[in-house]
């Protein structure tokens, strides 16, 4: 086994750890609207601020026994899961990069910010613009070591304009807002990350991927099939996936057609 690769697997993994912690503040803030610097790490019950060692990702929580260092108050499990959720999908990112640094760059990017869009956009029909303005300046940054800067720009226009048109035609039919800003926002980064064709196989991932799980939930718990959906989850499941094997995808399917 090559050292650097298993250098790739270690850094990542608490590069991931790190995103965890981040995104642990992210999840709990955001949808508050709370600044996320501002104030540090305090302990909701006593407002103590919480020291640099025990803020350590996993580690923090596992020397304090799950309690606040001044008043004992328990800190939920869920702080040191999502920071380990962050470092095992940090650590696949690197497994499924096989070494390249940049794709794991970007693989990483994809894989890791699946934990707030779940978190977030589940519950509250929200996507922070942390992670989707975020994807587009991140995108658009590492473009020079992959795609190249003005496929990246020709993404995020095809990726955001199309969507934020498609958007804008259907809320005309339905009469209601028919998809919100942030999936727009989301998809053009994709779009500045892999390019607009790469993105636009994503976004067909994601659309039957919503289907497949939205239709037979909304059927079996008899909801209202018009209530609305969160589609980020969908979206960015499908970017990794399209990421990795759309390239095949695309091949199969201009194979088929043409
Ligand atoms: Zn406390």
């Amino acid at each position: 086994m090559d050292i650097t690769v298993i250098f790739l697997w270690a850094l990542f993994a608490v590069l991931g750890a790190c995103f965890g912690s981040f995104f642990n503040v992210l999840i709990y803030r955001m949808p508050r609207n709370l600044s996320l610097v501002k104030p540090g790490s305090h302990c909701p019950n006593c407002k103590h601020k919480i020291a640099i060692w025990h803020n350590i990702p996993i580690l923090g929580w596992l020397i304090l026994g799950g309690r606040c260092a001044n008043c004992k108050e328990s800190i939920p499990i869920k702080y040191p899961i999502v920071e380990f959720l962050g470092m095992m999908l940090g650590f696949l990112s690197a497994v499924l990069a096989e070494g390249d640094l940049i794709k794991c760059i970007i693989l990483f990017w994809l894989i890791v910010t699946l934990i707030p869009i779940f978190a977030i956009d589940f519950k509250y029909l929200l996507l922070p613009d942390t992670i989707t303005i975020g994807g587009i300046v991140f995108g658009f940054a590492v473009s020079f070591w992959s795609i190249g800067w003005l496929n990246s720009l020709i993404g995020i226009a095809v990726c955001g304009g199309g969507l934020f048109l498609f958007s804008l035609i259907c809320s005309k039919i339905l009469k209601k807002e028919a998809m919100g800003f942030g999936d727009v926002k989301l998809f053009a980064g994709f779009g500045a990350i892999m390019g607009a064709e790469l993105a636009g196989t994503s976004l067909i991932i994601g659309a039957l991927l919503a289907l497949a799980v939205i239709v037979p939930y909304r059927l079996l718990t008899k909801k209202d099939m018009k209530s609305p959906l969160p589609f980020g989850p969908f979206l960015g499941l499908a970017a990794p996936i399209s990421y990795m094997l759309g390239n095949d995808i695309l091949d199969l399917l201009y194979f088929y057609l043409l």
